[in-house]
């Protein structure tokens, strides 16, 4: 954090409520937006031909999964893809805060300030001094057999704790959320108790949902291959599910929660899409190449944000994506020709993320007075042009900056560059 007010302008700044203002600066101060100025109002360090955006929130990762290179294979079916991913976890040596610390700082290299990680047994935020984007820790639980419910309660409580006691908001640092593993890993009554804590708590929730056709399967008859799969690690227990059930019985979980992420949702109903859109406090988290790595059917984002829900952008893990780019995510989309406005995807990244994990009183995701400094910096492959060549290939971020503090520092600076910050890295 910059002890003196830092100003800084760019070629366009984008605030995340639909506008593009061009040559507007940012004041900073203490952390935290002072002042968005049209023009600049004293001396600035002129960032060039870029944009200043809010910082890029990535709503679903599991950073323990960082040091792989390349995702697990086969991609399908879904159950072999698990059973990979327990191979992978038993052959190799786990150093879950390494992992960690490793995908933090991919993501600050890629424009990343705010991360919603999945966190398992052993996570841990990197320690001071290494420098890492906003962490919301979701800590993930697991269990249809009654006797792992009090263990997963009782660490869960332990995660809250520390959580409790590494709250600054001046500074990145990381905050607790509850996670309920997927339908087929969690009994319904820990679903349930773990739903009551997040209220209690005033927590927020995050669970994969919908996912496959398996897991629809398994919901419906208690028959298909995560039978086999659940079996084989020893774990499954027929009479968890009662039959006909469906991911709606989630979602009414889900809905108790303060907020909630519906995580990946690939074949979620209409009916189930309109329950969503009715619910403010449950977000849809897409995670395209993901999607596209397991070769599902077309994702029905554009139906929930037709229906005026709040669907939002995930990168999942290095286990089924290329990397941690919550930026080539919407890049992505955009390649799609999907339809849906360049400014529609930015707040995806932004401000309609921020609501998702901090809720409608959020203070990151938008450029305004007051709201925490965490910023992303893109170069811009035609600055003249900027809604309609926001997410071309050739823009990519070249900066970031977390509580007013460079992360990773933009390559090339131009004018004033008297009230630089230190350099973070
Ligand atoms: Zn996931």
């Amino acid at each position: 954090m910059s002890a003196t007010p830092l100003r800084l302008t760019a070629r366009w700044v984008l605030p995340g409520d639909g506008r593009a203002l061009e040559g507007a600066a940012v004041v900073i101060d203490q952390g935290r937006i002072a002042a968005l100025e049209t023009r600049p109002q004293g001396p600035a360090t002129d960032l060039g031909d870029t944009a200043l955006v809010p910082g890029l929130v990535n709503c679903h990762t599991h950073l323990e999964f960082s040091q792989l290179s390349v995702p697990l294979q086969p991609a399908r079916p879904f159950t072999d893809w698990l059973r990979s991913l327990i191979a992978w976890r038993r052959s190799t040596p786990q150093d879950v805060p390494t992992a960690v610390a490793l995908g933090a700082a991919e993501a600050i290299r890629s424009g990343t300030t705010c991360l919603a990680d999945i966190a398992t047994p052993g996570w841990s935020a990197p320690a001071a001094p290494q420098p890492h984007p906003r962490l919301l820790a979701f800590r993930e639980s697991l269990g249809l057999r009654d006797e792992a419910h009090g263990p997963q309660l009782a660490a869960l409580i332990a995660h809250l704790s520390a959580a409790a006691g590494t709250t600054d908001h001046e500074n990145p640092t990381w905050s607790a959320g509850i996670s309920p593993h997927a339908p087929y890993s969690v009994h319904p009554r820990l679903v349930a108790a773990l739903i009551d804590l997040a209220s209690a708590q005033n927590v927020p929730v995050a669970m994969h949902l919908a996912e496959t056709p398996e897991e629809l399967q398994l919901l419906r008859n208690g028959t298909g291959p995560f039978v086999d799969f659940l079996s084989e690690l020893g774990v499954w227990r027929a009479d968890a599910i009662p039959p006909d059930t469906t991911p709606q019985f989630y979602l009414d979980q889900l809905a108790r929660a303060p907020r909630a992420l519906v995580v990946h949702g690939n074949y979620l109903t209409e009916n189930e899409l309109d329950l969503i859109a009715a619910r403010p406090q449950l977000s849809l988290v897409y995670c395209p190449r993901t999607h596209a790595f397991f070769g599902h059917t077309p994702h029905p984002w554009k139906e929930l944000l037709a229906r005026g829900g709040r669907v939002v952008l995930g990168t999942d893990s290095r286990a089924s994506n290329p990397d941690l780019s919550i930026w080539r995510e919407a890049q992505y989309l955009a390649a799609q020709s999907t339809g849906v406005a360049p400014q529609t995807l930015l707040a995806m990244l932004t401000a309609d993320a921020a609501v998702a994990l901090a809720g409608e009183t959020a203070d990151f995701g938008r450029i305004a007075p007051g709201f925490r400094a965490d910023l992303t910096l893109l170069s811009l492959p035609d600055p003249a042009r900027i809604w309609n060549n926001l997410f071309a290939p050739a823009s990519n971020p070249v900066g970031t900056l977390v509580g007013g503090r460079w992360l990773a520092e933009p390559p090339v600076r131009t004018g004033d560059t008297s009230d630089l910050p230190p350099a973070a890295l």
